[in-house]
């Protein structure tokens, strides 16, 4: 069934690949002049704006580097940009290529941006030229504006669109609640719903029904790069999306993760990113990354929405637990990892419909007192340095990515005494006396309020994929040794609890749901099911957004005492790339759901 599946996919994708062939040449045999179009967009308020330039290449392919320039007709500033390098002599503009995106293929498509002041008017530019070439009949541009008024206009030219969107406040774009995900619906991906409903329809019968239900949940969108600002669906249309959704009246959460810190994911290979602290990674994760983010959130437009970030998933427990490892130590020594997050919270909470969740890791991870009270003060100093402070987040994330289970019902008590023995002394827990989420989660909670935090705080926890359900979930614990009594109990089906990627036998967890425990704003799933954590065979060096392969991923991988001691990974063979949707994974956690589908 899954080798005809496949065999239909090689057939299609190689149609496609022709037809796009085809197009190329046609398209390259009737491209004289004009050489580019451009799109210029523009949200401003009274004396600034963010303007997102869409450039397309009509000419010839471009391979090795381009310059787009333009004249502003007013007093226009730019003051910083994303995606190019931008510099500024008068009214004169122009825009470099980065390094890392030098071609532009005919018909290709390259999106910048900035943030600029300007007084009394902001007029905008009439031509661009690509590489010294005028673009063809001149910009569209889109202007919105935010004031206090209440009058509509909107004027057409042949060439250009100008559309003042009137809105009635100035720059607030909404209020705070205490908890976002009461009385909201959560947001549903589109492009996540399509994935699963393509394969529920190609499975069929009663497992395509159970998948089907799964797009049915809100799962988070991840900018996990720079590009997932713009490409594709792009942020601004995931919001669009999510405001249609809330047509109905009641407001929509969306959750958005942060995740694109320079030296990413430093103690692992699968998901590092495109950013490093040796190569101006901090510089350009706050002006590439996290300003046009902000920007882009802050509109009015989206006030109604209640935006959830979840803040950089496995980055300040990585300086807790693994300094050792290069990339985590300079992570550490030069600040980035810090000075990031504290960027990020201060621009995020500045908008006040935005509403901040910070990762802990998880039980398996954090759980020893040695490793919580350290991570406790980081993540509490990371945070108590931004300009708010405490009030700078709503709260923390757990599990995120993980298959911790929620609870261990078989084993409520740690402390319990089998064969004159506690249960955490057993191998499985080694110590740890935190054996599912709802007990770290709450345990992790009131050492912050500690800390200082407000009693108000709250918890995530990831429940996308800790179902651990399925024929082999034990409905009793038995034996006369710690072990025994641990191995036949618990729930956790892991060959070791240092096991991360793509976890044979783990399933969907309980559905994201609203305030489902004291001192716990929600369950939620931050990890889309069924999108890889990482590639399971090493192929090359790493892709184009800078993923590896991590021999965690590898399912004949005997991991060493510090990963895993020494088990197999209980990794799924035949995984994509980290964040890649993966079939058989999504499948495997749908049959072993608990709750089940
Ligand atoms: C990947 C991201 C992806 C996310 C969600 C992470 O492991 O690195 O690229 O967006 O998972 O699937």
């Amino acid at each position: 069934m899954r080798a005809t599946n496949l065999a239909r996919g090689g057939a299609a994708a190689a149609a496609l690949t022709l037809s796009a062939g085809l197009l190329t040449l046609a398209s390259t045999s009737a491209s004289a002049a004009p050489g580019c179009s451009v799109d210029y967009r523009v949200n401003q308020w009274d004396t600034g704006f963010t303007a997102t330039v869409t450039l397309k290449n009509l000419g010839d392919p471009i391979s090795s580097g381009w310059t787009l320039e333009w004249d502003f007709p007013g007093n226009q500033k730019i003051t910083n940009g994303w995606s190019a390098t931008y510099s500024q002599s008068g009214q004169h503009v122009s825009a470099k290529n980065p390094s890392w995106a030098a071609s532009l293929p005919t018909g290709g498509s390259a999106s910048i941006g900035f943030n600029a002041s300007y007084s009394s008017a902001n007029p905008a530019p009439t031509s661009f030229k690509l590489n010294g070439t005028t673009c063809g009949d001149g910009p569209t541009t889109t202007t919105s504006t935010s004031t206090s008024t209440s009058t509509s206009t909107s004027t057409t030219t042949s060439t250009t669109t100008t559309t003042t969107t009137t809105t009635t406040t100035d720059t607030n774009p909404g209020v705070h609640v205490a908890n976002p995900y009461v009385g909201a619906k959560g947001y549903l991906n589109p492009d996540y719903v399509a994935n699963v409903n393509n394969l529920a329809d190609a499975t069929g019968g009663a497992l395509g029904t159970s998948m089907r239900k799964v797009a049915q949940n809100s799962t988070a969108v991840w900018m996990d790069r720079i590009g997932a600002i713009t490409a594709g669906r792009g942020l601004t249309g995931h919001l669009d999306e999510a405001l249609r959704q809330a047509a109905g009246g009641t407001p929509v959460v969306i959750q958005v993760v942060v995740y694109d810190l320079p030296n990413r994911d430093c103690a692992a290979l699968a998901s590092n990113g495109e950013l490093k602290v040796s190569e101006n990674g901090l510089a350009r994760y706050k002006a590439e990354y996290i300003d046009p983010i902000a920007a882009i959130l802050a509109d009015p437009k989206y006030r109604s929405l209640r935006i959830v970030g979840i803040i950089e998933p496995d980055s300040l427990p990585n300086l807790v637990t693994n300094l050792s490892k290069p990339k985590c130590a300079e992570a550490n020594s030069s600040g980035a990892y810090v000075q990031g997050i504290q960027y990020a919270l201060n621009k995020l909470s500045a908008i006040p419909n935005v509403y901040n969740y910070v990762d802990i890791a998880h039980s398996g991870w954090l759980g020893w007192d040695s490793n919580m009270g350290p991570a406790v003060q980081l993540i509490a100093n990371t945070i108590k340095g931004t300009t708010k402070g405490v009030n700078s987040v709503d709260g923390f994330v757990s599990n995120m990515a993980n298959t911790s289970p929620t609870d261990e019902p078989n084993l409520p008590d740690p402390n319990l005494t089998v064969g004159s023995q506690q249960l955490r002394s057993a191998t499985f827990y080694q110590w740890n006396p935190y054996f599912d989420e709802a007990d770290f989660g709450t345990e992790m909670r009131n050492r912050f309020i500690a800390a200082g935090f407000p009693s108000g705080i709250g918890m995530l926890i990831d429940t996308s994929r800790n179902g651990w359900g399925g024929p082999n979930r034990p409905t009793a614990a038995t034996g006369s040794t710690v072990d025994a009594y641990v191995n036949s109990g618990r729930v956790d089906r892991k060959l070791h609890r240092g096991n991360w990627c793509n976890q044979a036998g783990a399933g969907i967890g309980e559905r994201p749901t609203a305030a489902p425990r004291p001192g716990f704003d929600a369950y939620v799933w931050i990890k889309p099911p069924g999108e890889s954590d990482g590639i399971a065979t090493k192929t090359d060096g790493p892709n184009e957004e800078g993923k590896q392969h991590d021999p965690m991923c590898d399912p004949a991988y005997r991991g060493d005492d510090q990963a895993n001691g020494g088990n197999l990974t209980g990794a799924m063979p035949g995984a994509p790339h980290a964040g890649v949707w993966f079939p058989a994974g999504f499948t495997s956690l749908v049959q072993n759901a608990y709750p089940a589908l």
